[in-house]
């Protein structure tokens, strides 16, 4: 799919994505969060809309600072760590949040998902880590997932979810569906009394030159 190129058509690709992850249960009571970067500033998801109500015209225009840039909503609560991200990551064009079922469970017990499996590297390195607990929409988890997002494109939220982003909004959107599947992969391991085989760094490097050549891990 090609790259949304005006504001209406970026509008349009974050309900399509917002209403595609909720359809899939990673968004319960409308829990979750979606953001794009457009100009000097993002459009973000409003708070508190059913996914399956949201109109182009409700996603919100934020500054970098975190100012309503006009509009009709009021943006996510979380947009302290959707600005934070994109101060903080040149690289970050599009930022999904979820509250997807398994790796939410893993980030309850606060555990990092380590390279039990190449795909590992589709989310930007060895691991995935848990970033530490703060309460929801302050800045201090702002501060905590940016930290936790070092040199990664994903990272879990300690009891509360998954943050993954993407050079694209369907980057960061394959990001956030593949840390679900590592995560529901890890949990059956966990659950099977399995102790996995843990990929060496000198693998997991070269598996991620091998997406970089595919361009593929978005
Ligand atoms: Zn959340």
């Amino acid at each position: 799919m090609t790259a949304p190129g005006t504001e209406r058509e970026l509008r349009e690709a974050i309900v399509r994505v917002a209403q595609a992850l909720d359809r899939a249960g990673f968004c319960p009571s409308k829990s979750g969060n979606i953001s794009a970067r457009l100009g000097d500033g993002l459009l973000i998801t409003p708070s508190g809309q059913p996914y399956a109500e949201m109109q182009p015209e409700d996603i919100v225009r934020l500054t970098l600072d975190g100012k309503p840039d006009g509009g009709r909503r009021r943006p996510s609560s979380e947009w302290p760590f959707h600005t934070a991200i994109y101060r903080a990551r040149v690289d970050a064009r599009a930022i999904v949040h979820t509250h997807s079922l398994k790796a939410t469970a893993l980030s309850c017990a606060r555990r990092s998902i380590p390279a039990f499996h190449y795909m590992i590297a589709f989310c930007g390195g060895p691991d995935i880590r848990c970033a530490e607990y703060a309460t929801f929409g302050t800045q201090a988890l702002a501060e905590n997932a940016v930290r936790a997002l070092d040199g990664r494109k994903a990272v879990l939220l300690a009891n509360h979810g998954v943050i993954a982003l993407g050079a694209s909004l369907d980057g960061a959107h394959a990001i956030a569906m593949e840390v679900e599947n590592l995560a529901g992969q890890y949990l059956a391991l966990l659950a099977a009394r399995l102790d996995p085989v843990i990929l060496d760094a000198e693998e997991m490097e070269r598996v991620a030159a091998k997406f970089a050549d595919y361009g593929k891990a978005g």
